[in-house]
């Protein structure tokens, strides 16, 4: 075996109670063999195999291969406290030696819960003073589902159960989040969305705002949702539930008219409103939660990934006073939860990552220096022939691939649509070790929040780079 094999293999030894080496093909055989992944073409994969992913460290990522990357995308819009925390594994293990489980269930808790219950109410807006503790951002979603239609019941309004969404919001993936969500490629699969769950359209300036200001087109797009509670009725809409940015739609930035019209038209007729902070919250957009960032007041707050920058599955609802005093006030049980609810393990997770980006200042570093340094060194990429326009918040940032530019945002020219023109510069970024995700044309980023203003520049000298090799391998092909 020569020398270079064996450095590959060193690599490949991912855990150290895992004893055996293994070369990169030897991983993707077996990956090929047995893991179904998530959202995946897997007849597609087997024939390319996957990359295998096996350090991070900061805002790094390396694969078995020694291949460094610059991780855009916080592993999936979750590591936001950077890679290499030891910190963070040190209160798991020392939490796994103290007490590695135990159930929340029969009027038992656990330390770690209570305590991150307690953390996670100060650094909730005003009014939010329980949580309820789930795995997942699905899972809460769920939670959320059973919350508010629990909230009616015991009101007396057993009628009031319909949850509006929007079109290409993501929500998660169980039966419930994916019918929350507004992926029409989900709800294909499925029979979804189950009953009760309606959609309007999505606040996305450039597929709707023709002929209107930004502004004129968000009360334009909040009015969709008056129109439906109109036409259900209005004894039957429950909530009405929105990312504050939407991630995974790719990243649509609504107008700031957009949110404080939902507001006004949920208060007008009393429904509840569930802000999906999966993403947004934890400092994504330089406050805690988004809500926050485009001022409204939610009844309900979902989170997860970023809670524990995803060192360990932890999901949750906060819940706010109204929908709280009602559940407790009224009494009899809520029939509803899950095994690791309160998980004592990933609670102290989270509570060293709150830790974390509370005392190194993490997220007003966002607020105050790199997320409006990131705007604008990111919104300056739309000087490049490929870009049509190029917009961020906080630490969420997104692009639209155009082949010609116009007089405004609305008079480009597309690539053809059997182009996949994001798969092709996804495909250049990946390859120069730049990790930055497509979503159809648009190429999307949410960087861990410790990214320095230096990293910055790093990251947009690297984008700018395969944008450049993306227009120069479109030109060969003559599209
Ligand atoms: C990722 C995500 C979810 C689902 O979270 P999972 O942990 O994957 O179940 C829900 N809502 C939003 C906004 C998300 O981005």
């Amino acid at each position: 075996m020569n020398d270079t094999i064996r450095a590959k293999m060193a690599i490949v030894a991912p855990a150290a109670t895992q004893k055996k080496q293994y070369t990169t093909a030897e991983i993707q055989q077996l990956d090929t063999a047995h893991y179904l992944h998530p959202f995946t073409d897997f007849k597609s994969l087997a024939s390319t195999g996957s990359r295998v992913m096996v350090k991070g460290d900061g805002i790094y990522i390396w694969d078995s291969e020694g291949k460094r990357s610059l991780d855009g995308m916080s592993g999936l819009w979750c590591v936001n406290a950077g890679y290499g925390r030891t910190s963070i594994s040190e209160a798991v293990y020392a939490q796994m030696q103290q007490l590695p489980f135990y159930n929340s269930f029969f009027q038992t808790t656990n330390v770690p819960a209570v305590e991150l219950a307690k953390t996670l109410v100060e650094i909730s807006p005003p009014g939010f003073n329980h949580v309820f503790f789930a795995g997942s951002g699905s899972e809460s979603n769920d939670t959320n589902i059973r919350l508010v239609r629990r909230y009616w019941d015991l009101l007396g309004y057993k009628e009031r159960h319909v949850i509006i969404s929007r079109h290409n919001a993501y929500h998660g993936s169980t039966m419930a989040g994916a019918s929350l969500s507004g992926m029409t490629y989900m709800h294909a699969q499925g029979g979804l969305p189950i009953p009760g769950i309606v959609h309007i359209g999505q606040p996305y300036y450039l597929e709707n705002g023709k002929g209107m200001t930004p502004e004129e087109f968000g009360i334009k797009a909040a009015s969709w949702l008056e129109d439906k509670i109109l036409e259900v009725g209005a004894d039957k809409v429950a909530a009405f539930i929105g990312e504050p940015v939407q991630g995974a739609g790719g990243v649509i930035i609504p107008p700031s008219t957009y949110w404080p019209e939902i507001q006004r038209i949920c208060d007008k007729y009393g429904i509840l409103l569930i802000a999906d902070e999966v993403i947004c919250g934890f400092g994504r957009l330089g406050h805690w939660f988004g809500s926050e960032y485009f001022g409204i007041k939610p009844d309900l707050m979902t989170f997860a990934k970023g809670v524990t920058s995803g060192y360990i599955p932890l999901g949750g609802v906060m819940v706010g006073d109204r929908v709280a005093n009602v559940l407790i006030d009224k009494g009899g049980d809520f029939n509803h939860g899950f095994t690791y609810s309160g998980h004592p393990v990933a609670c102290a997770a989270a509570l060293e990552n709150i830790r974390i980006l509370r005392e190194e200042k993490i997220i007003e570093q966002v607020r105050d220096e790199t997320g409006p340094y990131l705007k604008q060194q990111f919104e300056a990429l739309t000087d490049h022939p490929l870009v049509g326009l190029a917009e961020t918040c906080g630490f969420v940032a997104g692009l639209k691939l155009v082949k010609a530019k116009g007089e405004t945002v609305f008079d480009f020219t597309p690539y053809p649509a059997e182009v996949d023109v994001g798969m092709v510069c996804r495909g250049h970024m990946f390859r120069n070790g730049m990790i930055m995700r497509a979503v159809g044309d648009r190429m999307i980023i949410a960087p861990p929040l410790v990214m320095t203003c230096a990293q910055i520049d790093e990251m947009i000298a690297l984008i700018r780079f395969c944008l450049d090799e993306t227009l120069a391998d479109l030109t060969a092909r003559g599209v």
